[in-house]
């Protein structure tokens, strides 16, 4: 792949904020030098891009941080032959990573505008093995499901059952869970005789709205 403009301030923000914080995956460090984050956060914010903070893209919804990015797919343990469904597209950069690193990443948005803002984003860089759904991903997405990976970037009371459902045995499910304003982030891991529940501390996202998720305040 051809650098993107802005490569050193990546290599910068994968050593200082996502290496030094116990990030190891050479395969996650890798897409994160790779993926232009500058191409997914609107003007004036994206000179701000390869700061260790999540910021603003329209619409009131957020790009996550960058090291909570690498935390999550590291935790998914992605491999080139999953099947990955991502619920809160955002501007599309969770997915743009994810699609470095497996088949197929279906990503679900409830915002229309959104949502068309995360297809321009990753047709500008010719990311393809992407689809793009308008909806309420608390239901998950029966007609791709199974699921190798499931990873949820918008806080949820609790994780939706239609999601548990569509996960492989063997998949992992990484979500934060929790109240409207913190969160703990959990991976669910589905295994032959049940699902493994862990903890990987707190972190903060703006609500996952929707029939298994948070009402519209
Ligand atoms: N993954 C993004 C960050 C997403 S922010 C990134 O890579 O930066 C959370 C997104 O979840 C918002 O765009 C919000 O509109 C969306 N969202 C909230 N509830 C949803 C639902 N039920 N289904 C799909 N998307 C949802």
């Amino acid at each position: 792949m051809i650098p993107y403009p802005r490569a050193d301030e990546r290599s910068r923000m994968v050593e200082h904020q996502i290496r030094s914080r116990g990030i190891t995956n050479p395969r996650v460090l890798e897409a994160m030098r790779n993926i232009p984050r500058h191409f997914f956060i609107p003007a004036p914010y994206d000179k701000s891009a390869y700061e260790d903070a999540p910021l603003p893209i329209g619409n009131g919804q957020t790009i996550s941080q960058p090291y909570i990015v690498a935390l999550m797919t590291e935790l998914l343990d992605p491999y080139p032959e999953d099947r990955v469904l991502e619920i809160g597209a955002g501007s599309g950069y969770q997915a743009a990573i994810l699609s470095m690193l497996v088949q197929h990443v279906t990503t679900i948005e409830r915002i229309p505008a959104v949502a068309e803002l995360a297809r321009k984003n990753l047709e500008k860089l010719g990311l393809k093995d992407i689809d793009i759904i308008v909806g309420d991903g608390t239901r998950g997405y029966p007609e791709h499901a199974p699921f190798d990976g499931i990873i949820i970037t918008a806080a949820t009371p609790e994780i939706p059952q239609p999601l548990i459902d569509q996960l492989t045995v063997g998949g992992i499910l990484v979500a934060p869970v929790g109240g409207r304003e913190i969160q703990e982030l959990i991976t669910l891991s589905r295994n032959e005789s049940g699902i493994v529940r862990s903890s990987h501390g707190g972190v903060r996202f703006v609500p996952l709205i929707g029939e298994y998720g948070w009402e519209e305040t």
